[in-house]
């Protein structure tokens, strides 16, 4: 295990990468401190256009920059790989691991910002047929489902199968993710993909938008809600509302009615949109600290952020629970500003911040190219103007130039024309995770240990020197065949 050193300026710790740690460490650019973002990804994710890249409409580059490139300029910024597994807030350290390597790095303020993950509500042997939309691993896996069921469609209906359980595409969740997801196959299917198969008839595919709820989006209230569903029906999505789902297995799904009826449906793609869970993190903090944690493991914070009896620790974003504080970007972004700010004034000896306050800048979800819903205070738009708003919000949050460039070109492929740029999927992307979660101790299993080969040195020395031999005697081949003149002559 790496030795704890401590240094002379203020040292900065930030977990996570995602909207509260980088927008938390780019507020400390000026600051007297260093800053070290530790973070499992070596990416920052703009989660609310992961379904795109899921539905081929932009790459996964565009979606997440790498975090090292974005901090690059910030020079009192520096990044380090690894999976936080723990924190000691007696001692002030936080411990990352990477493959069986630890790290121990030293903090004087620290910014928790791990965000959720999915959450199968105790269901977790569900993650293997019905993937979440959580990270670029996810998006991903779905994209190579989604286009996948289509191709083994194609290849059935040419032997003459029955392949309705393969053109059959279930969403769980009629949030704002499930809802952008249900609405992007429905395009796909209808539009984008019409011309390009010959057996099926990709307009008779079935998108099922399946929810416990009674309402599509609660959280954007009842009125658009109903809209959205009507704009979805249109789009040809069947909305399930009061189905809650029961089973979810290779071959379908089960839900069961408030009537107490259950019904079964062969779907070969799903695509779990419902739920989260705050990061693990949160309970070595509750443990620490006493502070509670409510049931989706969100942790109870200070109003200013902090943990009770540790003001040096901030914890924003997705992992909190203040206020029926949303799990939305902006309240990690802004919480991680605050948290900068705080720093940044007790270092300069002022008083303290008010209470931290969520400044509500609205919520937004498309349902198709040009159509979305928009709910910002009391104003409730539907439609292009929505859909407007939409367009020129998610550019202005994207990272980066490059990235903002291209996704706007993306767009106008897939929503002007009827194109999807990014459409290969490989075999690794659809099952390279299910076996990696095969193996005991996961990717730890594929590698050396961090103290060398652990025994195979010697075989691994063995296959290189064979392998290079052969490749040698391969090369003088080469030569002798060129330089005899030999190619093309007939072999006696
Ligand atoms: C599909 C989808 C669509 C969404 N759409 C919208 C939307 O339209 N509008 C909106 O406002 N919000 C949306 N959200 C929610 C929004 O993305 C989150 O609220 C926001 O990302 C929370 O920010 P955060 O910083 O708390 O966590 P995240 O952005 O999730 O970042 C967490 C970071 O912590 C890292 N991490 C996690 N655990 C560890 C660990 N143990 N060690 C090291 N690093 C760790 C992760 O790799 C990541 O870098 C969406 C979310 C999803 C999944």
């Amino acid at each position: 295990m790496a030795e704890v050193r401590r240094e002379q300026r203020h040292q900065v710790v930030v977990i996570g990468s995602g909207f509260g740690g980088l927008f938390g460490t780019k507020a400390l650019k000026r600051a007297d401190v260093d800053v070290t973002v530790i973070a499992r990804t070596s990416h920052h994710l703009f989660q609310p256009l992961l379904y795109q890249v899921a539905t081929g409409i932009l790459s996964e580059g565009e979606v997440a920059p790498s975090t090292r490139e974005v901090l690059a300029g910030q020079k009192n910024a520096r990044v380090l790989f690894g999976e936080v597994i723990g924190i000691d807030l007696d001692s002030r350290t936080v411990t990352s691991q990477v493959l069986g390597r630890q790290t121990v790095t030293p903090y004087d303020s620290l910014i928790v910002a791990a965000g959720s993950s999915q959450s199968y509500f105790g269901n977790d042997r569900f993650a293997e047929f019905a993937p979440g939309m959580k990270s670029i691993d996810d998006a991903l896996e779905l994209r190579g489902r989604i286009f996948g069921a289509f191709e083994l469609a194609e290849l059935g209906a040419t032997r003459g199968d029955n392949v309705d359980h393969l053109l059959t595409f279930v969403v769980v969740g009629a949030g704002p993710t499930g809802v952008e997801m249900a609405g992007q196959i429905a395009e796909l299917a209808h539009r984008t993909l019409k011309r390009d198969f010959r057996a099926i008839n990709t307009k008779h595919v079935r998108i099922l938008l399946v929810d416990a709820a009674g309402q599509v989006l609660p959280p954007f209230g009842a009125t658009l809600g109903a809209k959205t569903k009507v704009d979805l029906e249109r789009l040809g999505v069947e909305v399930m509302l009061g189905a809650m789902v029961t089973d979810v297995d290779e071959r379908g799904i089960e839900v069961a009615y408030k009537d107490g009826r259950v019904e079964r449906i062969a779907a070969l793609t799903k695509i779990w949109a419902a739920g989260v869970q705050a990061s693990p993190l949160t309970k070595t903090l509750s443990e620490q600290t006493g502070a509670p944690l409510d049931r989706a493991g969100r942790i109870a914070v200070n109003p200013d952020l902090t943990l009770p009896g540790y003001p040096e620790v901030f914890v924003v974003g997705d992992m909190i629970d203040l206020d029926h504080l949303p799990g939305v970007a902006q309240v990690a972004i802004q919480g991680g500003k605050y948290a900068a700010k705080e720093i940044q004034r007790r270092l300069a000896g002022k008083p303290p911040q008010q209470p931290f306050h969520y400044f509500d800048k609205g919520s937004l979800a498309t349902i198709s190219r040009f159509r979305a819903v928009a709910l910002i205070g009391k104003l409730r738009l539907t439609g292009f103007i929505a859909w407007l708003i939409w367009l020129v919000v998610h550019l202005t949050y994207l990272t980066g130039f490059k990235n903002r460039f291209t996704a706007l070109l993306h767009w106008a492929i897939s929503f002007i024309g009827r194109g999807r740029s990014e459409r290969a999927a490989t075999e690794q992307q659809i099952f390279g995770r299910t076996a990696l979660s095969r193996l005991e101790h996961g990717t730890m299993d594929l590698v050396s240990g961090p103290n060398g080969h652990d025994g195979f040195a010697e075989s691994i020395d063995a296959m290189v020197a064979e392998r290079r031999a052969e490749l040698e005697a391969q090369a003088l081949d080469e030569i002798r065949l060129t330089d005899s003149g030999e190619r093309g002559q007939p072999v006696r």
